[in-house]
C-alpha cells in the first residue's frame, strides 16, 4: 500500500473505515486492514470525502479587484472594468495570478476544477494560453478542464467566432458561452453547439444572469440540447433570473431542464455581490433557486466563480465557506437540506464535469481530503481544516495548526 488511512467517517450509518490506496486508486475499503503502507494517516474518527469539485472559476482573471475597483458593485460595470483591464495582461502576469488561485483551491482541498478561460479580439489568446500551460503544469496536482469562453460576446465581438473555433483546436475541453451577453441570443447558442458538436465537447453557458426573467433563452438551450441529442452534456452558470418566476411558470422549465439532463452551477458570492443592485428596500437575494431546482431533479453544483475582481471582490478559494454561503441564502440549513449540500461541491459537480472513476469506492481515484471533524452533518458547517489532501494517491497538502488558549 501507498497510504493507509485508518478509522475515517465516510458515511453517517456505517462504522469507521480503513482505507488502502495504491497506485493513485482505492484498492479496499473495509473496517480493519493490516499490513504495510508506505505511509499511514491515523484520521481517529475524522471524516473523509471526495477531493472537491471546482466547477466553475476563471483563473485568468482573479486577484486583480484592487487595479480598478467597481464603484457601482453592477455587473455592467464589471464587465467594463475588466474589459479595460484584460488587454494589459501579460502572460507573466496571468501565470503569477492564476498560480496563486490555484494554490488557494488546492490548499482548501479541490481536486478537479472548470475554468472558464476567455479570449477576444483586444487580449487575444493572452490568458487562454497561460491557463492551457498550467494545465499541463499542475497535472498531478489537480485536474483542469477549460472551457473556451467568449466573455464579451461572440457576434458583439468582432473576430470572436474564428477565435472559438482556435480556442478548440489549441485543446480547450469545453465549449463556453454567453447568451445574456450577445445578440442575436438565439444564433449565439447555435453557434456554441454547432462548435461543440464539430469538437465533440461538452457545452458551459453563462446562462440567464439577471434579477428579473424577461428575454431569459434556458428553454431555448433546452430544447436544443435535446434537439442535438446533447442529454447530460450541457451545463449553466447563474441561471438567477429562474429565482424570478412564481412556481408555474417555474415548473414547466424545470420539466424541460430534467428532460435536458442540464446541470447548474449556483455561484452564490458573485450573485449576491453583483445581484438587486437597484433595490432600495426588501432587497431580493438574486441568487439561483436552489432548493426547487434540487426538488425538482435538477443535477445542482455551488461554485466559486471568481475570487477577487470587479466580479467578485472577495474568496479564499474555498468551496467550502461558499457552500456555508448558500446555506442560509438559499434556505439549505434544515435537517433535510444540510445533508444535500456537501453534494454540491463533491458529486454533483463531478457529474455535471464528467468525471470518471470519482468518489470513495473501491477501484475509484485516489482523490480525497480528510476534515478537522467527526460528523458528516458538520463538513461544511465546521468550515474544517483540510488535515490531509490526496490527489492521484499522494498527499498534495498537509495542514497542522496549533491554537493556544492563554488563561
Ligand atoms: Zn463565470
Amino acid at each position: 500500500m501507498d497510504i493507509l488511512i485508518k478509522k475515517a467517517r465516510i458515511s453517517n450509518d456505517e462504522n469507521l473505515k480503513d482505507i488502502a490506496i495504491k497506485d493513485g486508486k482505492i484498492i479496499k475499503i473495509e473496517d480493519n486492514i493490516e499490513g504495510e503502507a508506505l505511509r499511514l494517516i491515523n484520521a481517529d474518527g475524522r471524516v473523509l470525502i471526495p477531493g472537491l469539485v471546482e466547477s466553475h472559476i476563471h483563473l485568468d482573471k482573479a486577484l486583480i479587484a484592487d487595479r480598478l475597483p467597481n464603484k457601482s458593485g453592477t455587473l455592467k460595470e464589471a464587465i467594463e472594468v475588466t474589459g479595460k483591464l484584460k488587454p494589459t495582461f501579460t502572460k507573466e502576469d496571468v501565470e503569477e495570478r492564476a498560480k496563486k488561485a490555484l494554490m488557494m483551491l488546492v490548499k482548501n482541498g479541490t481536486t478537479h476544477i472548470r475554468t472558464h478561460s476567455e479570449f477576444d479580439p483586444s487580449q487575444g489568446f493572452t490568458g487562454f494560453e497561460t491557463v492551457m500551460k498550467l494545465k499541463k503544469e499542475f497535472k498531478d496536482i489537480i485536474d483542469i478542464q477549460v472551457v473556451a469562453f467568449p466573455q464579451e460576446g461572440i457576434f458583439k465581438a468582432e473576430g470572436t467566432e474564428e477565435m472559438m473555433y482556435q480556442a478548440m483546436e489549441m485543446g480547450a475541453d469545453v465549449v463556453g458561452g454567453i447568451p445574456y451577453n450577445d445578440h442575436p441570443t438565439k444564433e449565439h447558442i447555435d453557434l456554441v453547439f454547432e462548435i461543440a458538436k464539430k469538437y465533440d465537447k461538452p457545452i458551459d453557458f453563462h446562462q440567464d444572469f439577471k434579477d428579473d426573467a424577461d428575454g431569459i433563452s434556458i428553454e431555448y438551450v433546452c430544447k436544443k440540447t435535446i434537439e442535438e441529442g446533447y442529454q447530460g452534456r450541457v451545463s449553466v452558470g447563474h441561471l438567477t433570473s429562474l429565482a424570478a418566476l412564481p412556481k408555474e411558470k417555474l415548473e414547466p422549465i424545470i420539466e424541460l431542464m430534467n428532460e435536458a439532463q442540464i446541470s447548474v452551477m449556483s455561484l452564490p458570492a458573485t450573485d449576491l455581490h453583483l445581484g438587486a443592485r437597484n433595490d432600495e428596500y426588501n432587497v431580493r437575494r438574486a441568487v439561483t433557486p436552489v432548493r426547487a431546482l434540487r426538488d425538482g431533479g435538477v443535477n445542482m453544483c455551488l461554485a466559486t466563480n471568481n475570487i477577487r475582481n470587479a466580479f467578485t471582490p472577495y474568496g479564499n478559494g474555498d468551496l467550502i465557506q461558499i457552500a456555508m454561503l448558500a446555506i442560509p441564502v438559499s434556505h439549505l440549513g434544515g435537517a433535510d437540506d444540510l445533508p444535500t449540500v456537501l453534494p454540491m461541491i463533491t458529486t454533483n459537480p463531478a457529474k455535471a464535469l464528467g468525471l470518471k472513476d470519482y468518489g470513495i469506492g473501491v477501484g475509484k481515484n485516489a482523490d480525497l481530503v480528510l476534515l478537522d471533524t467527526k460528523a458528516l452533518n458538520d463538513a461544511i458547517i465546521d468550515i474544517p481544516d483540510r488535515l490531509f489532501v490526496i490527489k492521484n494517491g499522494k498527499v498534495t497538502v498537509e495542514t497542522e495548526k496549533t491554537i493556544k488558549f492563554n488563561f
